[in-house]
């Protein structure tokens, strides 16, 4: 079975991939196994970033890796916190702090303001050198809302509002959820690509 590093150490991201590898006798080891740390996210874009985490993890395990950059872009503060996502109350800020700033950011937000959508790429590469990854990208449009609503999900999936499915992000099972989420387009993409190469 041949190996892929997955350059992510978020267990719920590991599962789900490891699924669509199956069909693909691929084993997925998560990079925490060979004691790698997370890259330095400093990239301008979502596809920068999750390549630098893919070529970081690539050049440390000697192995392919596959790696992932996601966040929210939010239209009444021109795209932010985007790449910025995972730290837009700051450095070490949870979940819930991030929701908070989030909520303080559009309270005077007008309702046609209130658009937003989840960015997801997933990058795919041979070794660290690969000039050619897989890119493949996503996104998942919805609205914000002024308020938590549903207890599943993560993030912001508690303000993120899908009008087709008339209800949030964090009250939608996982399943429902991957079935028009971002990343679950992005996988979907992936696996297309993917099966072209190791076929
Ligand atoms: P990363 O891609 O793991 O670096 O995470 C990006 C950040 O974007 C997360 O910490 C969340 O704040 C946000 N995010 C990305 N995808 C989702 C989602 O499906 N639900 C809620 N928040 C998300």
């Amino acid at each position: 079975m041949d190996k892929i590093v997955l350059a992510s150490g978020n267990k719920k991201k590991l599962r789900e991939l490891s699924q669509i590898l199956n069909n693909f006798r691929i084993e997925l080891i998560p990079q925490s196994e060979f004691n790698v740390e997370d890259a330095v996210e400093d990239g301008l874009t979502f596809v920068e970033n999750a390549i630098k985490k893919a070529r970081h993890a690539c050049q440390l395990t000697g192995l392919p890796a596959i790696a992932d950059d996601s966040g929210i872009e939010v239209d009444f503060l021109n795209g932010r916190p985007g790449i910025y996502s995972a730290r837009f109350a700051g450095e070490n800020a949870s979940d819930e702090d991030n929701l908070q700033k989030l909520l303080e950011s559009i309270q005077n937000a007008p309702e046609s303001q209130r658009t937003a959508r989840y960015q997801c790429v997933i990058v795919f590469m041979r070794h660290a050198e690969d000039p050619t990854p897989i890119i493949c990208q996503a996104h998942w449009q919805g609205r914000l809302l002024d308020h938590k609503v549903g207890d599943g999900g993560f993030g912001y999936d508690p303000i993120f509002f899908c009008e087709q499915r008339n209800k949030t992000a964090a009250q939608m099972t996982p399943e429902e959820k991957s079935t028009i989420s971002h990343r679950g387009l992005a996988l979907a993409k992936f696996q297309q690509q993917f099966s072209k190469l190791y076929n």
